[in-house]
């Protein structure tokens, strides 16, 4: 792959969790015996009409407004095509005329992806094949379920902005906890709420000009994008490397061979004969609306990273503080942030809590969060806030080391219950002063040379000394309240 540079636009399809479908008034939930949520619109019988679902509206001024679009009068079409899923034999979807054009997203690190439109459309149905491994080709018969014919979609477009597959990953998994953010999504790619194309090209380093695409189907992880990213990219490599020219056409990506495969040439905008949609009226929101939803939006990723990061003294795109974010566990961290505020946990034996003491409290949440917690995300579901504060403000105050607070958050996460009685159960309970002093000078009478190198000044000498006192007290030693009896004692 040396000297190419591959370029990535994606196509991300967001069902929107409205409770009815986008024209009519079925139910739109996942999971129902097949053929339980239909109605003569959805099913396209004679004589039905369809009627513009607002909420669905809403949240498609939502998705735009997070991503930076501008909000437009817009206009559905007919897109025309045969496939068993649509009963109608057309689509009804935006063409030139999208609810939201333009925007953008920035990735963690700073990177702008540009969006090029984000669009109101319905769903289709759900085609299932039987017998030769759920191939079309080889199947002997197939099984048609259109509870999905008429859901609501959002599909958002991006500019072919993308050089490698982890931009793409990481670009799918912002655009998902924007659209969390927004209520518009469940983001559940594993129930296909989201569905992602890539259209993937190569283009010699340094080269202006892009190179001819092709469209690859049927990802539905992070992990196959990326994967499938990485094939095509190599492929497309390979052909021109041979002399030969990649064709334009949209591909499968195979899970199991881990390779695409060619599915039908590209079809053009023309091939689809789009007409406006002649059962509907234009959509135009009022701008008293647009505002309305705009005012109504919650914090963003990306704001809630940098509120964050500042918290706790970190940079908002680093490793712990994204993870946080991208699994909606904000409120865990601005529970110690609020109990620490109030001068709660982390106050432990050294008073009040305060600037740089406060940012130390909450960077040990954040690694908490983003670890253990993050691990087990049932159990974070259930975990008492006040508790898991108080936790950390005896990791953080040294009254547990950090093994000891991991050991006891896990207890937590697992079967609830306060975090001073698990200690204590554990026998991780805090070290009586004078114990501790007694250890404390126990060490330094077994290291007399060490001693007295430290005291004339060789302060990397201090690690030395915690390290046995810790193991001395095997562990129960506050490590903090050792150090500064070592400091009295110099
Ligand atoms: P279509 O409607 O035929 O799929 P679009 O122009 O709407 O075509 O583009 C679809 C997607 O393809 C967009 O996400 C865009 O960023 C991406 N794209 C366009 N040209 C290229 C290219 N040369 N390489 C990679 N992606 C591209
Ligand atoms: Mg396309
Ligand atoms: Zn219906």
């Amino acid at each position: 792959m040396s000297g190419w540079e591959t370029v990535i636009g994606l196509e991300v399809h967001c069902e929107l969790r409205t409770e009815t479908k986008l024209f009519c008034g079925c139910r739109n939930s996942f999971g129902q015996d097949p053929n339980t949520n239909i109605c003569p619109v959805c099913l396209g019988l004679p004589g039905a009409l369809p009627v513009l679902n607002r909420a669905a509206v809403e949240y498609a001024i939502r998705i735009g407004t997070a991503l930076h679009s501008t909000t437009q009068a817009s206009m559905f079409h007919r897109k025309n095509y045969f496939y068993p899923d649509m009963p109608k034999d057309f689509q009804i979807s935006q063409y030139d005329v999208p609810i939201n054009a333009g925007g953008w997203l920035s990735l963690p690190g700073g990177r702008r992806i540009g969006i090029e439109r984000a669009h109101l459309e319905e769903d289709t149905g759900k085609t299932t094949h039987v017998g030769g491994g759920g191939r079309i080709h080889e199947a002997t018969r197939s099984l048609v379920d259109y509870n999905r014919a008429g859901v609501p979609l959002v599909e958002i477009v991006s500019a072919p902005d993308m050089r490698s597959s982890e931009e793409a990953r990481a670009y799918v998994d912002e655009l998902r906890s924007i659209l969390v953010a927004t209520g518009a999504s469940d983001g559940k790619m594993e129930e296909g709420s989201l569905r992602v194309d890539a259209n993937v090209s190569v283009r010699p380093q340094g080269a202006v000009a892009f190179g001819t695409r092709c469209e690859i189907k049927n990802m539905n992880s992070l992990r196959s994008l990326g994967r499938a990213i990485e094939y095509e990219a190599a492929r497309q490599v390979q052909v021109i490397e041979a002399g030969a020219t990649v064709t334009q056409e949209t591909r499968h990506w195979d899970e199991g061979a881990g390779r695409t495969g060619s599915m039908r040439s590209k079809e053009e905008a023309y091939d689809y004969r789009y007409f406006p949609e002649p059962d509907l009226v234009p959509v135009e929101p009022s701008s008293a609306w647009i505002a309305e939803v705009k005012a109504g939006l919650p914090p963003m990723p990306a704001s809630r990273r940098a509120r964050i990061g500042e918290m706790a003294g970190l940079p908002a795109d680093s490793e712990a503080v994204v993870t946080v974010v991208r699994l909606g566990l904000d409120d865990l961290v601005e529970a110690v942030a609020a109990a620490g505020a109030a001068g709660d946990p982390g106050a432990g034996s050294s008073g009040v809590v305060g600037g740089d003491d406060r940012a130390r409290v909450v960077a040990v949440a954040v690694k908490r969060v983003a670890n253990e917690v993050a691990a087990d995300l049932e159990g974070a579901s259930r975990l008492d806030r006040p508790a898991f504060a108080r936790l950390v403000g005896m990791e953080a105050s040294g009254k547990l080391t950090s093994a000891q607070a991991r050991t006891v958050l896990r207890s937590m996460l697992d079967s609830g219950g306060d975090p001073g009685a698990i200690a204590a159960g554990l026998g991780f309970e805090a070290m009586d002063t004078g114990d501790l002093e007694g250890i404390v000078d126990a060490v330094l009478a077994a290291h007399p040379d060490e001693w007295a190198r430290l005291r004339g000044g060789e302060e990397k000498l201090t690690g030395f000394f915690i390290g046995h006192i810790k193991q001395v007290s095997e562990g129960k030693a506050d490590l903090k309240a050792a150090s500064s009896i070592l400091r009295q004692r110099r």
